[in-house]
């Protein structure tokens, strides 16, 4: 059945797609099969990569009429098995839709085609003096598309929010083939439903993104980034809110890595750390601003003496800077030497911060007493990339989940549920939501085609 299947949409396809448009096994690259959790899934029967936001549309209204399902694919570095393909499933790449536009300096905003990397896209912001509000490690391959599917944040939240923020307008393809294209930007429009919301961060299981316009931001004049070490949790905590109160929008990043980490990445790498080690938390803190260097310098001056920073070094150059954002990386530079290891994203208000991090040690001690916890993330916004090493993942994601859920916390901040975190969200969404959840999505895509079985079971 499926096989027949296929060979029809191919029919179907073929005279509107080029050559290039559809692969079908051996064409078809391996990587196609997995995201960056680096979980094989299916090799997907066919590739269809379109060109432009009609092939997408005459491709969906194809798979819709046969009853196919589709993974959507973008630049395949999502971390919760969104676009790893399902046995069966045609998977629809973006990658040929990148074409960037010149960005519009009136209106500080960019249009962009959904294949589009977040580099590229910044490339070009910072050519014309803007820059686009959010950065995250894997700018180099992740796509627009993706960003806006799963919302990405990174870890200038705290100034300019998660990519939900940065869209001015959106073009998203329907299951069935149903363009809706609202890519205009208008700063006020409350014309009806602002539909472009339900689809940002909705993993592509309610519409295909294929064009976005983005805001763009004015280029501070200058960053800095201090690491600073601080005794506990409570006085990190204590740090921000001084910080915060003293240098208000200018503060962009508010980062942390505990010291286990710290110690273990300084292992690895070698040569002489920036500060010593033997602190319990290490924070990135970035200023951007007109003087970001004076600005941070002088915030700083202002925590020490209130004895909330114990020892602190400030980047100044672009090297210097540089080399601090480094030990931000990292878990992810080593990460294959840190051994078997769960890794989780979550989401707690900074009150509750010190009962989860408590809660959730003692848990992950219980349920494997061989694991070994390390923490970082973007504390400034309430979320932590909790990394435990281990061999019993599911007992350690009960652990973390049931720690997370007892504070009210999310099980996910900022990756998405995708296939891998579907057990675990009815620890973070009511039954109420997510039957909402579900009419939505059987009133866009009643045969349930697009990235089934993603995020719930329709
Ligand atoms: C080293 C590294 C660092 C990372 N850092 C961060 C971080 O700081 N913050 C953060 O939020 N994430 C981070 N991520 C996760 C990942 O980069 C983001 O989730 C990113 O937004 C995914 O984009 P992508 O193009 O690779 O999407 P993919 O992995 O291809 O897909 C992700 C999801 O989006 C859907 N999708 C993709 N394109 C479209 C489209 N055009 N229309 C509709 N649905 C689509 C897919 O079906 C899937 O459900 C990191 C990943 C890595 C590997």
């Amino acid at each position: 059945m499926t096989g027949s299947r296929i060979d029809a949409l191919a029919a179907r396809l073929s005279p509107v797609l080029d050559a290039a448009g559809l692969r079908r096994d051996p064409a078809i690259d391996a990587h196609r099969s997995a995201d960056a959790t680096g979980i094989a899934g299916a090799v997907p029967p066919l590739v269809i990569r379109p060109r432009t936001t009609a092939e997408v549309s005459a491709a969906l209204a194809a798979c819709h009429a046969l009853g196919q399902p589709v993974v959507v694919q973008g630049g395949l570095t999502g971390l919760a098995g969104g676009a790893r393909p399902a046995e069966g499933e045609v998977a629809l790449s973006l990658d040929r839709m990148a074409a960037i536009e010149p960005p519009d300096a009136d209106a500080a905003s960019i249009l962009v085609e959904a294949g589009a990397t977040l580099e590229a896209v910044q490339r070009r912001a910072e050519a014309a003096g803007l820059r686009v509000g959010v950065d995250i490690g894997a700018r180099g391959s992740c796509t627009i598309g993706g960003n806006i599917a799963t919302n990405a944040g990174g870890i200038r939240v705290l100034r300019y929010g998660m990519f939900r923020a940065q869209v001015a307008g959106l073009e998203v393809v329907l299951a069935d083939g149903t363009v809706l294209s609202a890519l205009a930007g208008l700063a006020k429009d409350n014309a009806g439903y602002d539909l472009k919301q339900l689809f940002i961060g909705s993993e592509g299981t309610l519409g295909v993104v294929t064009r976005a316009r983005l805001h763009l931001h004015p280029a501070p004049g200058s960053d800095a980034l201090a690491l600073c070490a601080v005794p506990d949790l409570a006085t990190a905590i204590a740090l921000l809110r001084d910080l915060r109160a003293r240098l208000g929008p200018s503060l962009s990043a508010f980062e942390a890595i505990w010291g286990g980490l710290y110690d273990a990445v300084q292992a690895l790498d070698g040569g002489t750390p920036p500060l010593p080690s033997g602190a319990a938390l290490y924070l990135l803190v970035e200023v951007q601003a007109g003087d970001a260097a004076a600005e941070l310098e002088a915030a700083l001056a202002g925590a020490l003496e209130a004895g909330l920073v114990g020892d602190a070094v400030l980047g100044r150059t672009a090297r210097e800077i540089a080399a601090l954002w480094h030990l931000r990386e990292g878990f992810n530079r080593h990460a294959a030497r840190f051994g078997p290891a769960a890794g989780f994203d979550v989401s707690v208000r900074l009150d509750a911060m010190e009962a989860f991090v408590a809660a959730a040690a003692g848990r992950v001690r219980a349920a494997d007493p061989d694991a070994v916890p390390y923490l970082f993330g973007h504390l400034g916004d309430g979320n932590l990339h909790y990394i435990v090493r281990t061999r019993a993942e599911a007992a350690v994601a009960d652990a973390v989940y049931r720690s997370i859920a007892e504070v009210g916390g999310s099980i996910s901040a900022e990756h998405g549920i995708g296939f891998d975190k579907k057990p675990y969200l009815g620890l973070s969404r009511s039954p109420a939501e997510i039957a909402v959840m579900r009419r939505l999505k059987a009133a866009l895509d009643p045969k349930a085609i697009l990235n089934r079985g993603r995020v719930f079971d329709a």
